[in-house]
């Protein structure tokens, strides 16, 4: 068995990234710049944007982080993105899901500006991912598709089960893996809360994608010998033995999994490292103009 180390590639990548800013700073560009809007005080949240923040000046980036209290109305977090769309200094903007109740999330995803969406979350970006076109890719399924590409893992023809349907992670990592080319050309099941009999889906995956939220439910039973396993779920598990109360599980059972592997990721330092990294890519397209050609000032 092999650990599919996210946090030693995230390094990688970002060591790549500073080059590109030095290279952009040298020839009289400025540095891409991200700005992360966060609502309320959801301490998953805080902890997200913070990383991706951190991220950003580890790289060179510029960021700003917007903090807006949890009683911001629509109108106005509208008016914000709104702010932000306009806003010729930002090269690409993230407004850190999930939003308090009165908030709906669809409108605010749809408002944010194609070009700008570097979460890859607005149905342009979601659409032009399914018909193979330029896009930003959501960060999670791109961080687990460059993961693919940098070990080297084989997929043309593999069977790969996706566990979750979400439209941030299970859904396009589906889309992106069945797509014609490397990484993808595998045959591909869609499972989720209403699949019968998960596991007999599950036994067959030489590739198992586990994105549910529910802490180490996939159980070595379930998996096939050699399979390569890639763990999305991030679960706070209460623990009294830790100094927080609680430690991270992912949504697989590492130790009983990962005997049975060939590869496998962990959590933390697996996909979570990746997903960071991967918005700062996305940032860097914004900046160069890659995906959307820059209009001219
Ligand atoms: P979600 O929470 O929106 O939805 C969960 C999905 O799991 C649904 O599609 C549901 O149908 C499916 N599901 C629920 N119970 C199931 C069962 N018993 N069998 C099969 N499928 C079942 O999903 P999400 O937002 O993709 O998050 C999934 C997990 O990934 C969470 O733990 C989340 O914290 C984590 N996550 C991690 C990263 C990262 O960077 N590593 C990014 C996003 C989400």
């Amino acid at each position: 068995m092999e650990i599919l180390d996210g946090k030693k590639l995230a390094e990688e990548i970002k060591n790549e990234l500073k080059s590109e800013v030095a290279e952009m700073l040298a020839s009289g560009k400025k540095a891409p710049h991200l700005a992360a809007v966060l609502v309320g005080e959801d301490p998953a949240s805080q902890v997200y944007v913070r990383s991706k923040v951190r991220s950003c000046e580890q790289v060179g980036f510029q960021s700003t982080l917007i903090r807006e209290a949890a009683t911001i109305t629509e109108e106005a977090l509208l008016a914000l993105v709104d702010k932000l769309n306009q806003d010729p200094e930002i090269d690409g903007f993230i407004v850190q899901l999930p939003l308090p109740k009165h908030i709906n999330e669809d409108k605010i995803t749809l408002a944010i500006n194609p070009e700008k969406d570097v979460d890859g979350f607005h149905p342009v970006n979601f659409g032009r991912m399914a018909q193979g076109l330029p896009c930003y890719l959501p960060a999670t399924p791109y961080g687990i598709v460059e993961m693919i590409r940098r070990y080297n893992l084989p997929t043309q023809g593999k069977e790969v089960v996706v566990l979750g349907r979400s439209n941030i992670v299970g859904t396009p990592m589906s889309i992106l893996l069945s797509r014609k080319g490397y990484p993808g050309d595998c045959t591909v099941t869609l499972c989720h809360s209403r699949t019968k009999d998960l596991t007999s889906h599950t036994r067959r995956a030489d590739i198992l994608v586990a994105a549910i939220g529910i802490p180490e439910m996939v159980t070595a039973d379930m998996v096939k010998e050699g399979a390569v396993v890639i763990d999305v779920g991030i679960n706070r598990v209460e623990d009294s033995g830790t100094e927080k109360g609680y430690r991270l599980a992912g949504d697989v059972d590492f130790d009983g999994v990962s005997p049975k592997a060939s590869y496998i990721t962990p959590v933390p330092g697996g996909v979570g490292a990746m997903t960071v990294v991967s918005l700062l890519v996305n940032t860097l397209k914004a900046a160069k103009g890659e995906i959307y050609p820059k209009k001219q000032a």
